[in-house]
């Protein structure tokens, strides 16, 4: 398999799709967002340090975020390949994992800004990872899955969500003409079903060789 960045938008379902990728091609799927979050509610050195930078919708400063990543590559179950979501987001961050990696895709999720806003605004998640919208609850906000209250992460607030697509627009979105300049972006117009999007994304995996 492959080594494989997601890229796009926060909200634009690289997470729901990354999972898709996990299950189909059994490759790890490498959240730096999940990451940090763990450790927030753990309570660890790393967590400490980046709780202020994501309540703020701020980035976490490249070499803490590149220092986790290149852990997490060495370990083992990356030999086969891999999925990273949410790194890199700077081109700092891309030329840091450049020089220790071989990246061979980088699939750009592309959705409209409005629904993006939708999305994260509407957006409930659980404790055990799973991600629910609003508009699909019906006004139970408890978790189908293991029935724990749902929250809104503190970083969905709406000052907070303008603050992350801008953040994006100035440091993340750029990313694409980097990786279009190395000829492995591929660009995934998202605006259909989460099925019909993995599906796209299963031609372009398909396609590699
Ligand atoms: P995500 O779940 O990917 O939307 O990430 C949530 C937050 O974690 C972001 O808004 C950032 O504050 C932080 N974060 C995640 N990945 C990175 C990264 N590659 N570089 C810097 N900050 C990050």
């Amino acid at each position: 398999m492959k080594n494989i960045i997601l890229l796009g938008a926060p909200g634009a379902g690289k997470g729901t799709q990354a999972a898709f990728i996990k299950e189909k091609y059994g490759v790890p799927h490498i959240s730096t967002g999940d990451i940090l979050r763990r450790n927030i509610a753990d309570g660890t050195p790393l967590g400490l340090k980046a709780k202020s930078y994501i309540d703020a919708g701020a980035l976490v400063p490249d070499d803490v975020v590149i220092g986790l990543v290149e852990d997490r590559l060495a370990q083992s179950d990356c030999n086969g390949g891999y999925i990273l979501d949410g790194f890199p987001r700077t081109v700092a961050q891309a030329e840091a994992l450049d020089r220790v990696a071989r990246i061979d895709v980088a699939i750009n999720v592309d959705v409209p800004f409005d629904v993006i806003v939708d999305r994260l605004s509407g957006r409930r998640v659980c404790a055990c990872g799973e991600t629910y919208h609003i508009s699909t609850l019906g006004g139970d906000e408890t978790c189908r899955k293991c029935g724990k209250p749902l929250y809104i992460r503190d970083d969905d607030k709406p000052e907070t969500v303008l603050r992350r697509l801008e953040v994006y627009r100035q440091q993340t979105a750029p990313l694409a003409n980097y990786y279009e300049a190395q000829g492995k972006l591929r660009n995934i117009e998202a605006t259909g079903s989460r099925e019909e999007i993995f599906a796209d994304i299963e031609k372009v995996l398909d396609d590699l060789h």
